[in-house]
């Protein structure tokens, strides 16, 4: 499978010698070319990018803030341009969860090395990270592959949409303990959320009727009175 690459920049020759010379080697380029699109984008496809090359100075929203939102959602490694030459936006990219950092102008060489040892990293901490969370998880008699994607219970494979199954995922994280609404809304809508927070009220009453539907088992969504929601199999009706 191809690796995909989204590069985030506002100079369209600069963004498209760059991802001419990517494509040479085979990468997939998405390309973006203010924050705000940048934001939309990583939206709309972030299991398929595996990497994001990030601009400082951008129209709309800036790289700074582009990085610290797709930070609370993603581990996906981020590596900053920069015309800047300060250190402190150098100290401010990579303690704001930047991965690398390069500044222009870059020879061509130096920015596929460092992309190269980026993405050898990010597969390091996903194996990594699959070795420590375990593949399949259980609550109760409900079954989570986490690699395949797959939810089932009593065996019978249950089909949910990607944000109900992310959902499911941010309430798995914290099975047996109430997960607030902030934390709930953060790790599922993050960049696109849009201000309107019964939308996960809507989210857990769709997630409900598909995992909680049979009146006769064990309920294991569980609403947390002024917190939020709670996956568990240990609450007694
Ligand atoms: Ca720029």
């Amino acid at each position: 499978m191809a690796t995909t690459i989204m590069l985030v920049e506002d100079e369209h020759g600069l963004a498209d010698s760059i991802a001419t010379e990517l494509g040479f080697l085979n990468y997939q380029v998405v390309k973006a070319y203010d924050g705000q699109q940048a934001l939309d984008t990583f939206n709309d496809q972030a299991t398929d990018i595996d990497l994001i090359i990030l601009d400082w100075m951008l129209p709309k929203v800036d790289g700074f803030s582009v990085l610290k939102r797709i930070r609370r959602v993603s581990q996906v490694p981020i590596i900053m341009l920069t015309a800047r030459t300060y250190i402190g936006d150098k100290v401010a990219g990579l303690t704001g969860g930047a991965d690398d950092y390069i500044t222009k102008p870059f020879e061509m060489e130096e920015l596929i090395a460092r992309i190269d040892v980026a993405l050898r990293h990010g597969k390091q901490n996903q194996t990594a990270k699959q070795a420590a969370t375990g593949e399949v998880k259980t609550v109760g008699d409900l079954k989570i592959d986490l690699a395949a994607k797959q939810v089932s219970r009593h065996g019978q494979i249950i089909a949910l949409t990607q944000r109900e199954y992310e959902l499911l995922v941010a309430l798995l994280q914290n099975v047996d303990r109430p997960c607030s609404r902030d934390e709930l809304l953060d790790h599922v809508w993050g960049t696109a959320f849009d201000g309107q927070p019964n939308i996960l009220d809507v989210y857990i009453r769709q997630l409900r009727a598909k995992i909680d539907a049979d009146p006769h088992d064990l309920r294991l969504i569980h609403t947390v009175r002024g917190t939020g929601y709670m996956l568990s199999a240990n609450v007694r009706p």
